[in-house]
């Protein structure tokens, strides 16, 4: 080839490697000829979607030759109801995947710097990366964020903070206190993430409701999104909470048509399935229980999690364990790329589903495939 596209790709982008998502489940079974597979690795919902989202998102197809509403009209103002804060502060997102990204496009360039904690959200150091800014990480602390070391880390072209709270792949949380006297640290010209994606999960006493803290630090931007208490992964949705001043700016940078009819539709009928929501945290607890008592009674170490899974931790290399559960028919998510050998991640099945893997993991555990 005459030219090397490579060399002509951004200098951030030239150092990233693509994503490597959970294994899908028909792909597994046409590899090993399976009937039936259980995957427990992408954090989605074990419910399935909620029958007055699809409902919604159905009709809505029939307005699929029109461009989506660009200023997400209908969903704002329901959101700024339930959350009781003004429309203007919103930011949609094609996931609040898309926020984050949006979040690095808008304030991190070549020359400025973003800090995050080891073992947080993977998708940080790519949106950090992908614009060319520098990644400040900071070693985590028990698994989770050293919020101290965070604050110590802020240098002079510091732009952003990123914290998710509750943390993936982790599953633990910072509580009120903590995170209340990191906020007062942060210097206001940085911006702090609070990715909160799994806040509906997060049903401690002295988890931190981040919007909460809007007022007091308008540097504050809060994400959140459908794919997961909501159980809407698939159709693409999430948004941001924040000033009206960096909604505006986010909102500039966001492509106008980054979320679809069907996805905005199924997003306010859910709001109003307060059945759904109720059942998905009551499936996730419950089920929160089943597995982590079978960890307890297979002797095996985890991460506490408020999250939608759980990372287990094993007494060996965690990857021909993830092969010898593929075998089994159980999907869940090495976490490697997290600089986690030993453990896999495990999202909250149905009751069933929790059952099948922990079998899996017993069988193997008897057949001593788990010694060290
Ligand atoms: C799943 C997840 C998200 C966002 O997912 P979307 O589907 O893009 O909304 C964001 N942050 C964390 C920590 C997550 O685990």
């Amino acid at each position: 080839m005459a030219c090397d596209v490579f060399a002509l790709a951004n200098v951030g982008v030239q150092g990233l490697h693509p994503y490597q998502p959970g294994k899908p489940i028909e792909e597994l079974q046409r590899e090993l000829g399976l009937d039936s597979v259980v995957k427990l690795a992408s954090n989605e919902n074990p419910l399935g979607p909620s029958p007055v989202a699809m409902a919604a998102a159905q009709t809505a197809l029939k307005q699929s030759h029109l461009y989506p509403d660009a200023s997400g009209f209908e969903l704002k103002k329901k959101l700024a109801a339930k959350l009781a804060v003004h429309e203007n502060q919103f930011t949609l997102g094609n996931g609040s995947n898309d926020v984050l990204d949006l979040i690095a496009r808008t304030f991190l360039s070549a020359g400025s710097s973003a800090v995050f904690s080891q073992y947080a959200f993977i998708v940080y150091p790519i949106a950090v990366q992908a614009v060319g800014a520098r990644a400040i990480v900071t070693p985590a602390k028990n698994w989770g964020h050293d919020l101290d070391a965070m604050a110590a880390a802020i240098e002079a072209d510091t732009k952003v903070v990123f914290i998710a709270n509750p943390n993936n792949p982790t599953g633990n949380y910072l509580g009120r206190e903590a995170l209340s006297a990191f906020l007062a640290k942060v210097p206001e010209h940085v911006i702090v993430v609070l990715d909160e994606a799994y806040v509906e999960f997060a049903g401690v006493e002295d988890f931190p409701d981040g919007l909460t803290f809007l007022g007091d630090y308008p540097n504050i931007i809060v994400t959140r999104t459908f794919s997961k208490a909501y159980g809407l992964a698939g159709l693409r949705i999430g948004y941001g909470v924040s000033s009206p001043q960096i909604a505006d700016l986010l909102n500039r940078v966001r492509a106008p048509f980054n979320v679809s009819i069907p996805a905005m539709s199924a997003a306010v009928a859910v709001l109003d399935d307060q059945d759904y929501l109720a059942r998905s945290q009551q499936v996730n607890s419950a089920g929160m229980l089943q597995l982590c008592s079978g960890f307890d009674a297979l002797g095996l170490a985890y991460i506490p999690s408020v999250g939608n899974f759980v990372a287990l931790e094993l007494p060996c290399d965690a990857m021909p364990i993830y092969q010898a559960l593929l075998k089994e028919g159980v999907i869940v998510r090495p976490v490697g790329v997290y600089q986690m050998p030993k453990h896999l991640r495990v999202s909250i099945g149905l009751e069933h589903e929790n059952a099948r893997f922990l079998s899996a993991l017993q069988k193997l555990k008897s057949e001593g495939v788990l010694d060290q």
